[in-house]
């Protein structure tokens, strides 16, 4: 498959777009005031100890703390054995962890002590202990044993204390460069222990940011361009390239063309477009896709009137873009977690199957995990997208502040009558000369219009004059009476 990555960088913003056969399939954004921890190594201290949860509380020098749970801890890097997380930590043990998740919401992030380093083809693990694997994506029996035998012989003759796992770049890769790799990751991991010696809470090791580890995560032998559009950042992606990763000098560029980098493809369209809630489809069918706090649920409909008599052929048709469609918009809007998708109701059990064979196959591509674990009896599938970064709504989003986030506002209608309750009561309890009423302009225009016979009669029953003023900046919910 042809890719091309697309890297568009201004001083606080680098956003990265993966580009499959003309098509924009993933969008990266990382903001220099809100880098992702994941991957982020800290000194952090234990503050407090749940054993309900069996979990644990750390500060890792974040406004929240981070979450630590006995699963998540290897007993050999706290130097105890206990199956209880009291036996393993204690308040004020420093120990050294690292981000697997960002935090999202309210939520802190959540923390492993199974500390694990990348480089170009491996990864180190430090707690793993002399044991080596090879990356399920390299299917060849012969290369899986020639890697294991490599990393293998490495850990033996240096008699290293952690293990290394091969990843799908090491295939066909020579002994040679994967040795350099694993000096360096040794010598890395050495840095770390070093500048952990002290006990304070600090940051020890950070990922690459976002252009050079997407240079070393996102691209594969079927990359055959990556562009750049500032000058700034091609000088570092080159010279991290001729250090690292000197086979992709030839396929890297700056690009410096006249059109914006992310209007080639469309980039900047189809952002904008994954922010929306509807998808329209070729068929004429559309997705509604809506993201809560708990899930995602993607609901497929036909478009216009069909005929009975094609009926069945046409919802097969429509599903079976969609199913394609969703995989799409899963990566592109980066959404993790349960997913429940609403297929169009089909009869035909051949029909159903073959939906949720598509929807398997294109799964298989996204780099993310993915699981369909269920169809139920009313035809929901239920799956899961392994969530390690925040939703691109999220990343560039906040709830609306007319209704927060609910995606509905009050009615004037509702306003009105809430302001004439709060009136009545106002001035029930305090003797005033008159009222003032600050609203927005279109509930003062249904208060003089509409609702003038009733604002009429409230007037008379209070025996105060209410006097109107239309705010611009009020929202259809927000009021205020004034007694004056
Ligand atoms: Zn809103």
């Amino acid at each position: 498959m042809s890719e091309e990555l697309l890297i568009n960088a201004t001083t606080p913003e680098v956003r990265v777009a993966i580009i499959e056969q003309g098509v924009v399939q993933e969008i990266f954004i990382e903001r220099s005031t809100r880098r992702g921890l994941v991957g982020n190594i800290y000194n952090g201290k234990v503050c407090r100890v749940l054993p309900g949860m069996q979990a644990s509380f750390v500060d890792i020098g974040l406004d929240r703390a981070a979450f630590l749970h006995i699963s998540d801890i290897n007993p050999s890097n706290v130097g105890a054995s206990n199956d209880q997380i009291q036996g393993l930590v204690k308040d004020d043990d420093v120990v050294i962890v690292q981000v697997v998740k960002d935090p999202l919401g309210t939520k802190g992030a959540r923390l492993t002590t199974n500390i694990s380093i990348s480089s170009r083809y491996l990864v180190f693990m430090p707690g793993m202990h002399g044991s080596s694997g090879v990356s399920q994506k390299i299917e060849s029996e012969q290369e899986r044993l020639r890697l294991r035998n490599v990393l293998t012989n490495f850990v033996v003759s240096t008699g290293s204390r952690g293990g290394f796992i091969a990843r799908t770049a090491a295939e066909a890769v020579n002994e040679e460069l994967l040795r350099g790799d694993m000096n360096f990751l040794i010598r890395l991991w050495a840095n770390i222990l070093d500048s952990s010696q002290n006990q304070d809470i600090k940051l020890l090791h950070e990922d690459l940011p976002l252009p050079l580890r997407a240079l070393r995560d996102l691209v594969g032998p079927e990359t055959e361009r990556i562009r750049i559009d500032s000058s700034l950042h091609f000088d570092k992606a080159r010279s991290f390239i001729d250090t690292f990763i000197p086979e992709l000098a030839p396929r890297l560029e700056h690009y410096v063309g006249e059109r914006p980098l992310f209007d080639l493809y469309h980039v900047e369209d189809e952002i904008a477009k994954a922010l929306q809630r509807k998808v329209q489809l070729k068929s004429g069918g559309y997705l509604i896709v809506d993201q809560t706090e708990a899930m995602t649920t993607i609901d497929v409909n036909t478009g216009a009137f069909v005929g009975h008599r094609n009926l069945e052929e046409t919802t097969f048709k429509t599903n079976l873009e969609a199913a394609q469609a969703i995989c799409r918009q899963l990566r592109l809007r980066n959404l993790g977690g349960i997913i429940i998708i609403d297929f169009i109701d089909m009869v035909d059990l051949e029909h159903k199957n073959q939906v949720i064979k598509v929807l398997e196959k294109c799964l298989s591509l996204d780099h993310a995990q993915t699981q369909v674990s269920k169809v139920s009896a009313m035809g929901l599938v239920e799956m899961t997208r392994k969530r390690t970064r925040e939703s691109l709504e999220h990343v560039l989003c906040e709830p609306c502040s007319c209704c927060l986030g609910r995606g509905f506002v009050k009615t004037p209608e509702t306003t009105c009558y809430e302001i004439f309750r709060e009136i009545q009561q106002e001035a029930s309890q305090f003797d005033v000369e008159s009222l003032l009423v600050l609203a927005s302009p279109e509930v003062i225009e249904r208060l003089v219009d509409e609702e003038s016979s009733h604002l009429a009669e409230l007037e008379e029953a209070i025996g105060k004059p209410i006097r109107l003023q239309a705010e611009a900046l009020y929202t259809q919910e927000q009021f205020d009476v004034v007694l004056i």
